[in-house]
């Protein structure tokens, strides 16, 4: 069993049987955000697609607080310990490969934006988790699907930044998760897409759960 749970915005925490991962951690500037850093209980992972305000957020603090291992690009958290964060919890990796932390694994892949940003496949207890980050659509996320056939795909829909729902469609259609859930979208006026629209063109195709923000959907 998995937990998903959405902050709004790009922001998840991800509750495999005994890793928590915390990805995107935009939660004290986030308006959609039921939850501050201080209301977290254990996570061992923060991982950040990229360093736009609204994605790196709160990790250095999270990371410092939980004693959390802080995964992400090499440029985007080198310099992590001048912050404070523990040199020992700094995985500064790069786009490859999954990493095996002891029962869970970590990657990046390509996403198409900018500020370096990637997407991450992260798969524990037998279930891979995509979250696509900050994205356009691309043709490559068919491989994407192909090579770590995940189970959920968390996709940005909000538009203006990212891909609108359309593109996301297309992008589940290519993935071919089980279970397509859509972010980013709802934050602030620019990106108040309807994730229905994404919901309708992929019926019968690909379950799209519609979270609240806070709410938790469990694979
Ligand atoms: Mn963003």
């Amino acid at each position: 069993m998995v937990k998903l749970t959405w902050y709004g915005h790009a922001a998840w925490l991800v509750e495999f049987e005994r890793h928590t991962v915390i990805i995107d951690p935009f939660l004290k500037d986030n308006p959609k955000s039921p939850v501050k850093p201080s209301d977290l209980k254990k996570i061992d992972f923060v991982v950040v697609t990229h360093t736009h305000s609204d994605h790196i957020g709160d990790a250095y603090e999270i990371s410092k607080e939980k004693g959390a291992k802080l995964v992400s690009l090499y440029e985007n958290i080198i310099e992590a310990d001048k912050s404070g964060v523990k040199e020992e919890n700094i995985a500064a990796m790069n786009i490859g490969t999954q990493v095996d932390f002891g029962g869970i694994k970590i990657g990046f892949v390509q996403a198409v934006h900018s500020a370096n940003c990637t997407g991450t496949v992260i798969t524990a207890d037998n279930v891979t988790i995509y979250h696509a980050g900050d994205t356009g659509l691309f043709g490559d996320m068919k491989l994407i699907g192909e090579m770590y056939r995940p189970k959920v795909a968390l996709l940005p829909i909000g538009g203006y930044f990212t891909m609108g729902p359309k593109e996301a469609a297309m992008a589940a259609r290519m993935i071919k998760p089980e279970i397509a859930i859509p972010m980013h979208y709802g934050t602030w006026p620019p990106i108040d897409s309807n994730p229905r629209e994404f919901q309708e063109i992929l019926k019968g195709e690909v379950k799209v759960p519609i979270l609240s923000p806070g709410e938790t959907f469990i694979v």
